[in-house]
């Protein structure tokens, strides 16, 4: 027994990462969040940047990372990283045997390590169950586990069956996520996920905006899904500060999210992903096409955003084994008529900024978090290179892939 308890004691200690420490790295290029610079040198101390030169001859000792360019760590503003699936014959992700929450938290890091190896340092994770987001959360930013540094929700608000319009009780809801440690409040304003795209709204304005009002008093943010636009555009007038999915969205509402400064989250990919997993999650035929005119009409409605000047966020919605195509997003976002330094910002400054870390993350420039990416290609030009190029992946100073 003692041995066993001296052995477990032995293997904690052996997966804390060092304390990270001063060091120096060369890129061919390197695109700072704003701008794109050659012979890059990047020095950095304990878990920051220190600084940012330009075709300086690099130390003996520097990294030779040269053959790639640069990005910052890219943040992902929609996860469920705590929904994981160990790919077991005769069982899908949906419908598992139930884990005590512990062990979720401890299989769901491989769901981590996927997600950086997308070069994804950052994740806003909207919905989780029995708090195992927030002891992931914990975990990452004690170093005892590898991992995004996150910003959670805790369970998701949503109206039960037989739900009877109640706002003062769903801002009591609101209340209580954040003094149990969400740092962002999920709300479900329609129904609609997996294999239904149902677009049917749940909660009403009065509701949305009961809930957003208490978060906003407490100084917290609130994040709206709605697949239909009756309920993206309520959830826009109520403050919401991010809304998730969303098709045939008015002009009206586009022009509303441009002048409060709202943030679109479309999560085109994530139908795209549930198109090609439709045997490991054993969909229906007929679920195919009402999916993929989703995907259609989610673009066509992005396209217009872009246009019309709202700001759009990176979000996947990964679940289960959609973790490490994080970035597949960005993809869409070039086919809604983004170059790729405007779909790259769509996962750095602008959600930087939702996130109310525009000094700290999303960027790479002094003061801000040590976190890098090295591409192979042309990032620049071509966006395919981001989500296929990841070689290189640095977190808070450390090193967390390397290829
Ligand atoms: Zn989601």
């Amino acid at each position: 027994m003692r041995f066993v308890i001296a052995l477990a004691v032995a293997c904690a200690a052996a997966v804390v990462p060092q304390a990270p420490t001063r060091s120096v790295v060369r890129f061919g290029h390197l695109w700072d969040g704003t701008r794109l610079i050659d012979n890059a040198l990047v020095t950095t101390d304990g878990d920051a940047i220190a600084s940012v030169e330009s075709g300086v001859k690099a130390p003996a000792d520097a990294v030779d990372l040269s053959r790639y360019t640069a990005i910052p760590g890219l943040i992902d503003l929609h996860t469920h990283i705590t929904y994981y699936w160990d790919r077991k014959p005769g069982t899908r992700p949906l419908g598992q045997p139930r884990r005590r929450p512990a062990v979720t938290v401890f299989l769901a890091q491989d769901n981590a390590r996927r997600t950086l190896e997308s070069g994804v340092t950052t994740i806003r994770d909207l919905g989780a169950s029995g708090e195992t987001d927030y002891a992931m959360r914990d975990l990452v930013a004690m170093g005892a586990m590898i991992g995004p540094r996150m910003f959670v929700a805790g369970q998701g608000i949503s109206a039960g069956r037989g739900w009877t319009p109640n706002p003062p009780a769903l801002a009591k809801q609101a209340e209580d996520r954040i003094n149990a440690g969400s740092d962002w409040v999920k709300v479900y304003a329609s129904r609609g996920s997996f294999d239904s795209v149902e677009t049917t709204q749940t909660l009403t304005f009065d509701e949305l905006k009961a809930i957003v009002d208490a978060a906003h008093a407490l100084n917290h943010k609130v994040a709206i899904h709605s697949y239909g636009a009756s309920g993206v555009r309520d959830a826009v007038r109520a403050g919401a500060d991010s809304v998730e999915h969303g098709i045939e969205i008015d002009d009206d509402t586009f022009a509303e999210m441009v002048k409060r400064g709202t943030v679109w989250v479309p999560t085109i990919d994530h139908n795209r992903y549930y198109v090609d997993a439709r045997d490991e999650y054993g969909f229906k035929p007929e679920a195919i096409p009402p999916l993929e005119e989703y995907i259609t009409k989610n673009l066509e409605s992005t396209t217009r955003a872009f246009k019309a000047g709202v700001k759009l966020g990176m979000g996947s919605d990964a679940v289960y084994t959609m973790f490490g195509q994080n970035t597949r997003e960005l993809e869409w976002f070039v086919k809604a008529g983004m170059t790729p330094a405007q779909a790259l910002a769509t996962a750095t400054t602008i959600p930087a900024e939702l996130l109310d870390r525009k000094d700290r993350l999303g960027r790479i420039a002094p003061g801000f978090a040590a976190d890098l990416v090295a591409i192979e290609g042309h990032p620049l030009e071509n966006i395919h290179d981001v989500v296929a190029g990841v070689r290189w992946v640095m977190k808070d100073g450390k090193v967390v892939v390397q290829r």
